[in-house]
């Protein structure tokens, strides 16, 4: 450490798991300047930053979460024990088809209230057909670096008057919203034609057209459950990667969550393209969807994120939640105790999540340079000891209550266990009142 002058923060006395390439875990303090990360190392207790304790903590680079929906955020604890299908047709669009502005704003807000407070810096959001930038507006006052896109829906059985939208005004408005929102702070824009059986082939071509014309990415759901994977083969005569690739849906600008229901040959190929997709195994359980097999997924050089996915199918939005699940299922479903180790499990929540939404040159890891967005977690808690290296400790052991705090671009979002950006007993209330309000509007 050259110079101590001028840190906004100092990161104090933690063990600092970096995910760099060489996956160096390190014990020192994280300097921060100008919200970037400047230094790994120690300084003199004197020194006059701002200083976050870090003992008996790991520090991570924060929860990259690269498929969730803050929109659905309210309707957590409406949608248990159904099949996606009927989850979607009879609970899910109606509630969204029910939305204002203000239903919306506090969803939002509830979720990212949870995913921040639980460690999460980073996320990749759908939205709903419309109100989306009341979604975008709730983001930035968290202060959450996110990326996010309304859903696209031109089409499809069940599909409720309010969600439907024409070919012609689905393109239109998401070419506003992403002129609106593309690179505004720490937001960006990504086109969310919400999956294959939502949408027609002329909506679909015209997005990845779109899409690549402005550099953004196109990001849909595909192989997820094998109930909507023969309605995919009754209309299309084949499987949505594949025929998602025809459209020109593909390549390391496409992110597609889930990949259950993937075939060995369609893994090689999603690998070869550097078609990113998303982990989501709890969703994956709760819809009975079945276990994504990450393993050979990331074997056939696939590029694999994770996220909590909507809280009416998770319950959840908490990273550790996800990160556990992920390393437990990937050994359960090989029946192998070796494969995923903790370290490539938490690579897929943190660096990996950053390579799908092509961010890894800014975040994702703990080098000089990047932008210091950090989670420091306690591993020091009666849960977590005695046993065990800080990556075992964190990935089998932490719970979202174990996280002290959280950083985003040098930012500190949550200290001490509180949300600094968004008021807790407000969030709540505000999500009570307005779950009330959308389910009367929506008739359920
Ligand atoms: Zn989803």
């Amino acid at each position: 450490v050259s110079t101590t002058e001028g840190l906004d923060l100092v990161v104090h006395g933690g063990t600092v798991v970096t995910m760099d390439a060489k996956r160096r875990v390190l014990v020192g303090d994280v300097l921060v300047r100008g919200g970037a990360i400047v230094g790994i190392g120690r300084v003199p207790s004197n020194t006059r930053a701002r200083s976050l304790d870090a003992r008996g903590c790991v520090v991570i680079p924060g929860f990259v979460q690269a498929h969730v929906h803050l929109c659905q955020a309210l309707f957590r604890g409406m949608a248990d024990d159904l099949p996606l299908m009927t989850w979607l047709r009879e609970r899910i669009w109606p509630l969204e088809a029910a939305h204002d502005e203000r239903s919306i704003a506090a969803s939002a807000r509830l979720g990212l209230h949870e995913m921040m407070r639980a460690g999460t810096t980073t996320i990749l959001d759908m939205g709903t057909v419309r109100e989306e930038d009341a979604v975008f507006g709730a983001m930035h006052e968290s202060g959450i670096r996110g990326v996010s896109g309304k859903a696209m829906m031109d089409r499809g059985r069940g599909v409720p008057k309010g969600l439907r939208e024409s070919t012609k005004d689905s393109l239109r408005e998401s070419e506003a919203l992403h002129a609106r929102w593309s690179g505004a702070g720490r937001l960006d824009y990504a086109f969310a034609p919400r999956f294959i059986l939502s949408c027609t082939e002329k909506l679909l071509r015209s997005t990845a057209e779109i899409a690549k014309n402005v550099g953004a990415i196109v990001h849909s759901h595909a192989a997820e459950h094998r109930g909507e994977r023969d309605e995919v083969r009754a209309q299309f005569g084949g499987d949505d990667v594949d025929v998602l690739a025809r459209f020109g849906i593909a390549g390391p600008r496409t992110v597609l969550a889930h990949g259950v229901q993937l075939t060995a040959a369609q893994m090689r190929a999603c690998g070869k393209r550097g078609t990113r997709f998303v982990h989501c195994p709890s969703a994956n359980l709760k819809l009975a969807s079945g276990i994504a097999d990450v393993v050979s997924m990331r074997a056939a050089g696939m590029i694999v994120g994770l996220g909590a996915d909507g809280a009416p199918c998770n319950n959840r939005m908490d990273p550790l939640t996800e990160l556990r699940s992920a390393a437990l299922l990937a050994k359960g479903r090989r029946l192998d105790a070796s494969v995923l180790p903790a370290m490539d499990a938490l690579a897929m929540a943190t660096i990996d999540g950053a390579r799908v939404l092509g961010i890894d040159d800014r975040v994702g890891s703990i080098e000089i340079g990047k932008r210091a967005d950090l989670a420091v977690i306690a591993i020091d808690e009666p849960h977590t000891e005695p046993g065990g290296d800080a990556v075992g400790r964190l990935v089998y052991g932490a719970a979202a209550s174990d996280v002290r705090h959280v950083v985003i671009d040098g930012d500190v979002v949550v200290q001490h266990g509180e949300h600094r950006t968004l008021d807790r007993d407000h969030v709540v209330a505000d999500a009570r009142k307005q779950a009330k309000l959308l389910v009367a509007r929506a008739g359920l």
